[in-house]
């Protein structure tokens, strides 16, 4: 196939929405400790799929029922870089008493589909696969070389997943050098402007354990050396500090792109991120750093004094910011708690600029003409720190038309999480023009 090779016609979202029906009923919940169903069944849909549209995929378990899926997909071009492109296929734990309809049964109510995954992120499998098939049946292969990962375990920090894959498989990503996926390429209103966001960067992570000690006793005597005591001083200070905005090169950009259409004069970083409307509380979070308490854990008996106290901190540092960040947690913790990384994992921060930028934003506004495009550093971490590992670069770029009063980043791990059905289509028809131009 040469490039010269005039395009044939074909729907790329002829499939789009019976795909993400399909993944979504699929249970893949990851409670991450193994106990969930994994991702097996979902990991053989999409490897029936890619098989029956020409490919070769290779499914792979990190454990038993933890599965991934690698393809590799010829493009016209065969000397240009692979693009990696990737979804996880897992998600995360849903109560089906919060919500309105059943969470894997995907049901479509008022033009949104329903379902566990919907936005978390079996949206751009399906979005993966409806493309796939499209070209592979019109015989019109993308520009570049595609490499294609469905991966387990992005839920629970990517160790059965990505990080797996990247250790244990590092020759399937050898020559790729870009990397897209979640989280971005999703709009937003800002004064009546739709403006898509992609995700060009990440917040670090740092996971920590506080441990305060003091004496043990009987619960009506005097304690001064009381260890719940000492660990909830800690924990308030820690919960209640305000981080300052330090808005890095991405978030400038869109803090600047707000205030051009927001026609404001206004220079605090913070109001401007109010005008992206809901979507402010995620935005936010990505010009400081974060350490929210999320769990405790001490005591047996109301009238016991126990002798230890725990909480757990989830911290997300900008880049750049990691020693400080957690220089800071020693200090606030002082010498009488102890502080414990549990986990940790990479800042990433790459530059807006260049072709496959270029790449993404054309394809957008060729199907949203009138709508704008910012880079923004997510709160979150993906499967794009584990490509990290290899110098590859990603992007955040699952693109949704969304309308403007929809809470969206809400619905990532939220109760009735829902995407709209045409929004499906939308990122499809994106997606397959980003292959003939990234
Ligand atoms: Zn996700």
């Amino acid at each position: 196939m040469t490039t010269s090779q005039p395009r044939p016609s074909y729907d790329p979202a002829a499939t789009v929405l019976e795909h993400c029906r399909s993944l979504v009923r699929i249970d893949t919940t990851n409670f991450g400790d193994d106990s969930g169903p994994g991702e097996r069944t979902a990991a053989e849909y999409v490897a029936e799929r890619l098989t029956d549209a020409g490919l070769e995929p290779e499914l792979i378990e990190a454990h038993p029922g933890r599965a991934s899926v690698l393809a590799r997909w010829d493009g016209r071009d065969a000397d240009a870089d692979p693009l990696l492109l990737h979804g996880h296929l897992d998600v995360v734990p849903a109560r089906a008493e919060d919500w309105s309809v059943p969470p894997f049964a995907a049901e479509i109510v008022d033009d949104y589909l329903y379902g566990r995954g919907t936005v978390d992120m079996k949206d751009f499998d399906a979005m993966l696969l409806s493309v796939l098939e499209a070209r592979q049946r019109a015989g019109w292969a993308p520009r570049r070389p595609i490499v294609l990962a469905f991966t387990a375990d992005e839920e629970a920090g990517s160790r059965r997943g990505a990080h797996w894959l990247v250790e244990e498989h590092p020759d399937w990503f050898a020559d790729c050098s870009e990397a897209v996926g979640e989280v971005g390429g999703f709009s937003t209103d800002v004064a009546g402007r739709r403006l898509y966001l992609i995700e060009s960067g990440e917040k670090g992570m740092t996971w920590v354990r506080l441990t305060a000690r003091g004496h043990a006793g009987h619960g009506s005597m005097r304690h001064p050396d009381n260890a719940i005591a000492r660990l909830a001083e800690t924990v308030a200070a820690i919960g209640a500090y305000e981080w300052p905005a330090q808005p890095g090169p991405a978030m400038r950009q869109l803090i600047e792109k707000v205030r051009e259409l927001a026609d404001s004069s206004s220079d605090d970083p913070d109001k401007l991120i109010a005008e992206l409307g809901p979507a402010a509380r995620m935005i936010g979070a990505g010009i400081r750093n974060t350490t929210n308490p999320t769990m405790l854990r001490a005591g047996y008996k109301v009238n016991v004094v126990p002798g230890e106290a725990q909480a757990w901190i989830d911290g997300r540092f900008l880049p750049g910011e990691r020693d400080a960040f957690v220089e800071w947690l020693r200090e606030r913790a002082g010498p009488d708690v102890d502080v414990d990384i549990q986990l940790e994992d990479v800042a990433l921060e790459g530059e807006f600029a260049g072709d496959l930028v270029d790449a993404m934003t054309t394809s957008l506004l060729d199907e949203d003409p009138d709508a704008e495009v910012a880079p923004y550093l997510m709160s979150g971490g993906t499967d794009a720190k584990a490509w990290s590992r290899l110098g590859i670069r990603s992007y955040g770029f699952t693109p949704l038309r969304l309308p403007p009063d929809l809470d969206f980043t809400a619905l990532f791990h939220g109760v009735d999480e829902r995407v709209p059905v045409d929004a499906l289509s939308f990122g499809a028809r994106v997606l397959d023009r980003l292959l003939d131009r990234a």
